[in-house]
């Protein structure tokens, strides 16, 4: 358990709608207290899962929604203006994930493209920030951020994994980044120094649960009580303490997502 005085921890991207975590919202719950994280956001990856999403922010007050249909997602075309319907609901808090993902498709993608500016589009209307995934694309994907002016709205590169010059662009356009597992992986040495160097008030951590797990859990089911660890790496990357990252993510989570 930890200590009252604990500011907690945020997870700021996971899909507890997955059916990894059927009937064990329970167990999952009890494990985040445990580990001081307070709040998750739940990540939409398509229209059809959302009403799932939706309704584990609607039963949990330290739940969060977001509503968007993710690059590796083919064949779910989606508009603007249904985002921005769907994103009205008041535990919506995020556009995404949505973004540029060449590595798990091949071919002519330019409908992910264009489903992606839909998703920056529907962001500007609606005035709630983008939940970006990028993948071997990071130069098409701040193109088109750029295009498409994601910087007026903002948002988070997550599960970051790009080299420092994508997060300096990112940083730029106004964007945080958020660190998930991945940083504490043993050869991820050119992460770890981003993570050591953007601007504390620019990061979030998260889980991506039920993906990339952290070490020691590395290969595990993950799940939002494990980003402790993401937290302890960041500290000790940076060589401050893990109050001092909790208290810093969960302070640019609730500035940056504005939950009401
Ligand atoms: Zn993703
Ligand atoms: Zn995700």
């Amino acid at each position: 358990m930890m200590p009252a005085s604990f500011p907690g921890l945020v997870d700021s991207h996971c899909h507890l709608d997955f059916p990894e975590f059927e009937g064990k919202l329970g167990e999952i719950r009890e494990e985040m207290q445990a580990n001081g994280v307070t709040h998750a956001l739940c990540i939409s990856v398509e229209l059809a899962g959302f009403p799932k999403v939706l309704g584990l922010a609607e039963r949990h007050d330290n739940f969060f929604a977001s509503v968007g249909v993710h690059p590796d997602h083919e064949g779910e075309p989606v508009d603007a203006a249904r985002l921005v319907e769907l994103a009205r609901h008041p535990r919506v808090v995020a556009i995404g994930e949505t973004g540029l993902d060449y590595h798990r498709l091949s071919g002519d993608l330019e409908w992910q493209r264009e489903r992606f500016r839909a998703h920056i589009r529907a962001a500007r209307t609606s005035g709630k920030p983008l939940v970006i995934h990028t993948r071997d694309a990071a130069e098409d994907t701040l193109r088109i951020m750029r295009e498409e002016g994601a910087g007026e709205i903002g948002g988070v590169m997550h599960c970051f994994t790009e080299t420092q010059e994508v997060a300096d662009a990112a940083l730029a356009l106004g964007f945080h980044i958020s660190f998930s597992g991945i940083v504490t992986f043993k050869n991820a040495g050119q992460l770890k120094e981003v993570a050591r160097t953007i601007p504390l008030e620019r990061m979030l951590v998260e889980t991506d649960a039920p993906y990339l797990a952290p070490v020691p859990h590395r290969g595990k089911t993950n799940r939002p009580g494990l980003v402790r660890h993401v937290g302890e790496e960041v500290a000790r990357l940076r060589g401050i303490t893990l109050e001092a990252v909790a208290e810093a993510t969960s302070r640019n989570f609730f500035r940056l997502f504005n939950p009401g």
